[in-house]
């Protein structure tokens, strides 16, 4: 089949090899959790407890009755310290049961209509766990009139450091091969495509045997129903971005302000068909995820699963703790991840890594004038003018930058990584669209299309 390159786009240096063999390791539960009730893009969910409130593993402690929200799950069963508006605190009891979901727990997916898994993908709280957050009940329902025919599962985790998602399918390939048919079958979609980046044969290997297992010991129609198959695709950022995604598999070009099902197909992130898989098969609400902790000063950099709410000093002292002082800590990816301004912030559901750096890692950065070398443009995957837009954002003049198209930059980092003269061009034109939301100018074209893109 082929494969179409998209335009742009960059090969950094790939800095996964400290932890791509190593296994997932679970970590013990945390003494006290600090769950956000905002993990997700959408409305944010509302307490439902209070404080000094005795509460379980499992059970939902923060929801909303809006259409684009998820509901907050306790991650540890103990007494509710904190409730505010924004965040719930638990201190942990000496307890490690899970409270399933009330949906109950199936193996055949014939006996789960489309609704039934929006249903449970709600319940459980699942959201894009690329680092999207979407709700994923909310997108396995595509916009009236919009057939999506084609689900692609993405497994390229094409940022720097991160192996999260491929020890995942290395190590949960039959899941992740469930809970994707269990997405087609919410979509009645007809093709199933597990992109791989050719940097991880071993998870395609494994996937491709999950799906061999999947056609001999059928667990619904839909695997008679619908064609599967996984593909490789070259190793460059941003290919999992899901509109280059999308080009490069199938062709199809989502339109500026569109969404994909519009052109028929929907991406999902290899762990969010895991945790779909986990909610169906085992009545588990999120409540954990995998998260590579790395970084030069990292003593035991790994992938490991975490509950939600762990704060990352924890995280990062059952990792081993730091060789030297921290300087940077992203939460992330280093390409688009959110740079922290201590070690306390929680563990979240859009937490794929935790990437640590020194002193000796971060050298000065000296920034210069733009010397109009146009590589910014070269690499930019969405065809835009960084450069341009960047100056714009510097002026101030946020309308004609949306004019310029920065409501459609995907925040990728790419031009802002190439820039011989340092310049911090994805920060400003990730200004000019923050001021843009806010202020409300939108570009027509823009409307219904989501901010940001991420890894879905
Ligand atoms: S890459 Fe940097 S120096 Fe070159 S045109 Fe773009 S902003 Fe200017
Ligand atoms: S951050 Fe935005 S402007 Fe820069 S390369 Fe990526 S999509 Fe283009």
């Amino acid at each position: 089949m082929i494969w179409r390159p998209f335009r742009g786009g960059i090969k950094p240096k790939e800095f996964k090899e400290a932890t791509a063999t190593k296994p997932i390791v679970t970590v013990p539960l945390p003494p006290r959790v600090i769950l956000p009730l905002q993990q997700h893009l959408g409305e944010r969910a509302n307490p439902v407890v209070v404080r000094d409130e005795l509460v379980e593993a499992g059970q939902i402690i923060g929801n909303s009755a809006a259409f684009i929200s998820a509901p907050v799950h306790a991650s540890i069963s103990g007494t509710v310290t904190r409730v505010t508006a924004e965040v719930i605190e638990i201190a942990r009891r000496n307890r490690e049961g899970v409270r399933e979901l009330s949906t109950g727990k199936w193996e055949n997916l014939d006996k789960l209509p489309a609704d039934a898994i929006r249903c449970i993908a709600r319940k459980a709280g699942i959201v894009g766990l690329g680092g999207a957050t979407f709700p994923t009940a909310v997108k396995l329902t595509p916009p009236a009139g919009c057939w999506v025919n084609t689900l692609i599962i993405n497994g390229c985790e094409c940022e720097p450091y991160l192996t999260a998602d491929h020890r995942l399918m290395v190590e949960q390939s039959a899941e992740i091969v469930f809970g994707a048919y269990a997405m087609a079958q919410a979509l009645q979609a007809v093709r199933i495509i597990f992109a791989v980046e050719d940097n991880k044969p071993d998870a395609a290997k494994k996937l491709a045997e999950a799906l061999t297992a999947a056609q001999l010991r059928p667990y619904g129609a839909i695997i008679r129903n619908t064609t599967a198959e996984v593909r490789l695709v070259p190793s460059r950022y941003p290919q999992g971005a899901e509109k280059q995604l999308i080009w490069s598999l199938t062709g199809r070009v989502v339109p500026l302000g569109g969404l994909p099902a519009q052109v028929g197909v929907l991406v999902h992130n290899v762990a969010t068909a895991y945790a779909l898989a986990e909610a169906i098969r085992k009545a588990k609400p999120l409540i954990e995820r995998v998260v590579t902790v790395t970084g030069p000063i990292v003593n035991a950099p790994g992938n490991y699963l975490v509950r939600l709410g762990t704060p990352i000093r924890e995280l990062l002292a059952y990792a081993g703790g730091v060789k030297e002082p921290v300087k940077a800590i992203i939460l992330g990816g280093p390409m688009m991840g959110e740079a922290q301004v201590d070690d306390g912030a929680p563990v979240t559901k859009g937490t794929s890594g935790v990437l640590v750096f020194g002193e000796a890692d971060l050298a000065p950065v000296r920034q210069t004038r733009c010397i109009r070398c146009a590589r910014c443009v070269e690499v930019c995957p969405m065809g835009l003018e960084p450069l341009y837009l960047a100056r714009l954002a510097e002026k101030e003049l946020w309308s004609e930058a949306v004019q310029a198209g920065a409501a459609y930059c995907l925040e990728c980092g790419s031009c802002a990584y190439i820039c011989p003269a340092k310049r911090p061009v994805a920060e400003l034109i990730r200004r000019a669209k923050v001021k843009c939301q806010e202020g409300g100018i939108v570009d027509e074209r823009q409307a219904g299309s989501q901010s940001r893109t991420a890894s879905a």
